[in-house]
């Protein structure tokens, strides 16, 4: 008798660990070496995470056997509380903080929380495709929102707005952006703002790249401009602090609580389900918040990551037919393949030839709901040697490539 997977999982999918790595492991353990460009994770680039935040962890073990709080220790949400007055959001308590495994978990709790059958949740194109994977998972409907390419892959407002129906319940920001690299501006921000203001949606903005930033980018938190807007800020250790193993994340509730009495009691019933976050890594938040922050050696010139998301940009537009919009922030570079110079029809077969013919891992644009099958994502961790490698075979590849 066969098992089957339940309905719910019917139109869920997170293609960035989907069926191509399979086929990456299969030809590692023929003992074949592949330079993976495929996931954001920093640690086995040889980012390594401040000293002082492993040696807090350590000093805590003793201390940290026992479950917390479901929402999460008092000295961490307290440290969540003070960056909350760095980044303008105002009117958070202790109380508005929750913790979590990872971002990840919290994205899920949002939205098993929020939605019922065929509400509607706005989610940009491309995305982060955890966030479309938990509206469906929740019985929601994800509607995809265009950025444009053209205009620094900022949001098409007017995308937007047409999206809207009566069904409509939040709308979802990822600033810094994974997959384009793009950081919003003021008056970007506030146009959507004004777009939840009008039509009374919940606003959950992803910021975990907030301080991943290149050149003169700033950061400015969504709920910094919607006092008056229901606002779910996630972020987490992950990225900024090198250490996504940990599993530590937050999420911050800002604007009209008054309003989300009901809401805010959902959220509270599933922290209580999943008793609380990892304890160990949730005494990282505090030294991590608060001590030297590292991660600006990294993004300043001369740092590493600036470098290689130099280098990555420039690479890729010297590919004939390849054009890439420069990442402002985040770790990762979107370019596209012009159809023109090499038409692909099915951008997962791409993804998988070039696999088998350069051992090389990129992920397909279609895996981040982007609609058409004319971009790839690669990450800018690996060394300035590695890419220089990685994106010449691609140059090399796509010069005879036709699907
Ligand atoms: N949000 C975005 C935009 C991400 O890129 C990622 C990971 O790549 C996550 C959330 C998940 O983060 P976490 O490790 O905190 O679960």
């Amino acid at each position: 008798m066969q098992v089957s997977k339940s309905n719910k999982l019917a139109n869920v999918c997170y293609d960035i660990r989907g069926p191509v790595l399979k086929h990456a492991k299969r030809l590692e353990e023929e003992g074949q070496r592949i330079l993976k460009l495929n996931i954001g994770n920093p640690a086995p680039f040889g980012f390594e995470a401040p000293e002082e935040i492993l040696q807090d962890v350590i000093r805590n073990l003793p201390t940290a056997q026992g479950y917390s709080d479901s929402k999460g220790l008092f000295s961490a949400r307290k440290a969540v509380m003070q960056y909350c007055q760095q980044k303008q959001i105002e009117g958070v308590g202790i109380e508005d903080i929750y913790l979590g495994n990872g971002v990840s978990e919290l994205i899920v709790m949002a939205m098993q929380a929020l939605l019922n059958n065929g509400d509607e949740v706005l989610i940009p194109a491309p995305d982060y495709p955890l966030w479309t994977a938990a509206v469906a998972l929740s019985g929601g409907k994800p509607v995809h929102y265009l950025c444009d390419e053209q205009a620094g892959w900022f949001p098409d407002i007017a995308d937007m707005r047409a999206k809207i129906t009566p069904n409509t319940k939040a709308l979802v920001l990822i600033n810094p952006n994974n997959p384009t690299g793009a950081v919003y501006s003021r008056e970007v921000l506030q146009d959507i703002v004004e777009l939840a203001r009008q039509h009374k949606l919940v606003i959950f903005s992803d910021e975990i790249y907030d301080k991943i930033l290149y050149d003169e980018a700033q950061h400015i938190s969504t709920a910094s401009l919607a006092p008056d807007v229901l606002c779910l800020t996630f972020n987490g250790l992950s990225k900024s602090y090198r250490v996504a193993g940990f599993r530590s994340g937050w999420v911050i509730i800002s604007g009209p609580k008054h309003n989300a009495k009901s809401y805010i009691e959902g959220l509270d019933i599933l922290a209580n389900m999943r008793l609380c976050a990892n304890v160990p890594s949730q005494h990282a938040i505090q030294t991590a918040l608060g001590g030297y922050q590292s991660i600006n050696d990294l993004v300043l010139p001369n740092g590493r990551l600036l470098e290689q998301r130099n280098r990555t940009w420039e690479l890729l537009n010297d590919i004939p037919g390849v054009s890439c919009v420069k990442p402002m922030g985040a770790l990762y570079a979107f370019p596209k393949i012009d159809p023109k110079v090499c038409p692909i029809h099915n951008d997962e077969k791409f993804v998988l030839d070039l696999l088998l013919s350069e051992k090389l891992l990129v992920v397909q644009g279609t895996a981040f709901n982007w609609p058409w099958p004319d971009h790839f994502r690669v990450v800018t961790l690996p060394r300035v040697d590695d890419l220089e490698q990685a994106i010449g075979r691609i140059g090399s590849f796509l010069k005879t490539y036709r699907q």
